[in-house]
């Protein structure tokens, strides 16, 4: 017998939801669901279902939990996802730190900690640190699937590799997930800003946002239909090093990344450390400008503010562009709070169209630290359960997933 015999009926089996991975993206989804839950979203027959639940119990992927809804009498059962059935190691390196964390397969942070460390000090001197970090946050017998890694610049995410980052000294094509084989497990490379727009956006439901990540420099990620925009090379969205508009003024700030006139060069944290040491005020770092201003120091309130007005200005095109429902703002300057976002909503308001910010919202992220490795929780668990991957798992595990080429035939 054959499935192929017409176009009807092979179109009917590309619709089903059948592999194992699609059945466990259910309850990544949704949560808890009984049998006849995951029956009726998935459209697939009893048998099959019987056969998919199976196969992710033996492998403890998903467990039982207390009785739902009555059908006739008999508690029906319900499952969830066994979030701690294995962990994934994650960090969020940050150009003065990183904060790394073991989280669970939701992607929830159980455990993390933050170390000081110039991420231009190279490859090899940062990632011993990492190291270093996961052993102290691993506890005896905890099971790693996979591990994520968040750096400030621009990510090659098939590749895992980082291209052209102008503050990653010693980093551009370093493979970054070769460093990590002794793990034996997946690891994925993500830009630090793209990995806080998923954190902000999937378990709030967001579907459009973006993520601007304001500390030494400035990143920013965007999440439209749910998934990350990337662009052919990985560089979308960037608009640290687009022109900012205060320097049509005049030649521009030298920024960085060799360019001049940057947006990151008028409202990242290293270009008001610099604004600060030009007003006779020295502080060593970031941190020193978040302090200053929760002292109510003025000139600081000031150049935090008018940070705010030029980031304002470079997404005020974007939120034309793109039409997001949220913008978040997280990364050490968004300690600031109001005073820093004051300035990004009066830019965007009035130079937005009204359409588009009729419900916009531009808030402070309330994962703060952690957005960075939620989101790398997140996306890591996306490749680990994928449809191929998942089945790879199951082998290993030695489950019996069933006979898939059957079961899709014997759909009813
Ligand atoms: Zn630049």
């Amino acid at each position: 017998m054959s499935n192929h015999d017409s176009d009807g009926a092979l179109r009917k089996v590309k619709d089903v939801r059948t592999h194992v991975g699609e059945v466990l993206a259910l309850f990544r989804e949704h949560g808890e669901l009984s049998r006849i839950d995951v029956i009726e979203i998935s459209g697939l027959s009893r048998s099959t279902v019987n056969q998919r639940l199976n196969a992710l119990f033996a492998a403890g992927l998903i467990r039982e939990v207390g009785g739902g809804e009555s059908t006739g009498g008999r508690p029906s059962s319900r499952f969830a996802l066994n979030r701690t059935r294995a962990y994934l190691a994650t960090v969020d390196v940050g150009a003065t730190g990183f904060v790394a964390a073991i989280c669970d397969l939701t992607g929830t942070p159980l455990r993390h900690r933050s170390v000081s460390v110039d991420v231009w000090e190279g490859p090899d001197r940062v990632l011993s640190e990492v190291d270093a970090a996961f052993d102290a946050l691993l506890a005896n017998g905890d099971e790693i699937w996979g591990i994520g890694i968040g750096v400030p610049g621009p990510v090659e995410f098939a590749a895992g590799r980082v291209v052209n980052p102008p503050i990653m000294t010693g980093w551009d094509g370093f493979d970054i997930a070769g460093w990590f084989s002794r793990y034996g497990v997946p690891v994925i490379v993500e830009n630090d800003a793209n990995s806080r727009a998923v954190a902000e956006a999937r378990p709030n439901h967001h579907d459009n946002l973006i993520s601007l990540k304001i500390g030494t420099g400035i990143g920013s990620g965007l999440v439209f239909n749910g998934q990350i925009i990337r662009g052919s090379e990985g560089a979308a969205g960037d608009i640290g090093h687009t022109r900012a508009a205060v320097a049509s003024d005049g030649p521009g700030q030298p920024c960085r990344c060799g360019n001049v006139g940057c947006v990151e060069a008028y409202a990242g944290g290293w270009a008001i450390v610099r604004d600060l040491a030009a007003a006779g005020i020295e502080v060593d770092d970031v941190a020193g400008v978040v302090a200053l201003v929760k002292q109510g120091n003025l000139e600081a309130v000031r150049l935090v503010r008018q940070a705010g007005r030029t980031l304002g200005d470079a997404v005020a095109a974007l939120v034309s562009i793109l039409n997001p429902e949220t913008i978040v703002v997280s990364g050490q300057l968004a300690d600031c709070d109001e005073v820093l976002l004051s300035g990004v909503r009066e830019r965007v308001y009035q130079q937005s169209l009204p359409l588009a910010t009729r419900n916009l919202r531009i808030r402070v992220s309330e994962l703060r630290d952690l957005a960075g490795v939620t989101g790398l929780a997140l996306i890591t668990a996306d490749q680990l359960f994928e449809a191929e991957s998942i089945e790879g798992i199951l082998e290993s595990l030695g489950v019996d997933q069933g006979s898939r080429a059957v079961a899709i035939a014997a759909r009813d």
